[in-house]
């Protein structure tokens, strides 16, 4: 049964902090002694909560120990503080992984490891749409060909990719505008790619056409 005092948790549908219910919990306590004489302890609790917003279920463990300023705290799914776009089911499952990848890193406070990932997924797309063509260069080279993309995008991804790369070889932390800045140019591209072409081809079909005008000259005589 259900504890009354709500437990204040982020949920990653209602995009916020909210009030859960407390579903379960199992605690694991544990002492040492060290030198014979100071004590260290530490606790290991598994928490089961349920928002009373929406519904969902998470798993949130908390790792205490006497020697830590403050407990470790672990959410199972990850949390995911920027909402994923609703187009998200239609991209591909390996390039959907990799996105969902880079917002748990992004709530994870793991900036680099973001742009990173933002990065592979461009890298993703490419290969999927224009094959292997062995650096970046080349690769949006052949998107611009195809036409996926058009010269400003190539810009906007050309900034996106050195992010990443940034990320790997020279350090960069960059800051959380940083991070939304590049995954706005990202999903641009993931949108326009993959979601765009088929919803448009669906919508044509759907609006009705407009009827043909009728001819308003004098049909000549016979
Ligand atoms: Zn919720």
């Amino acid at each position: 049964m259900a504890d009354v005092k709500p437990v204040k948790a982020h949920c990653n549908k209602c995009f916020q902090e909210t009030n859960h219910d407390l579903l379960h919990r199992d605690v694991i306590k544990g002492n040492e002694y060290y030198d014979g004489s100071y004590e260290l302890q530490w606790s290991d609790t598994n928490e089961m909560i349920r928002c009373r917003g929406c519904d969902s279920v998470r798993l949130r463990n908390t790792y205490w120990f006497s020697e830590w300023d403050g407990a470790k705290v672990t959410y199972y799914p990850p949390s995911s503080s920027r909402r994923p776009p609703t187009w998200l089911d239609d991209v591909p499952e390996d390039e959907k992984t990799l996105l969902e990848e880079v917002y748990a890193a992004l709530h994870a406070d793991s900036l680099r490891l973001a742009l990173m990932g933002a990065r592979a997924a461009c890298e993703s797309l490419i290969i999927d749409k224009v094959g292997d063509q062995g650096d970046f260069k080349r690769g949006l080279d052949a998107l611009c060909e195809k036409r996926w993309i058009n010269d400003e995008e190539r810009v906007f991804l050309q900034q996106a990719i050195d992010a990443g790369s940034a990320a790997i070889h020279r350090g960069f932390k960059g800051s959380h505008e940083d991070v939304t800045h590049v995954l706005d140019i990202v999903e641009s591209l993931y949108q326009r790619v993959y979601v765009l072409p088929k919803a448009t081809a669906e919508l044509g079909k759907r609006v009705p056409r407009r009827p043909l005008r009728k001819s308003t000259s004098t049909p000549p005589a016979p």
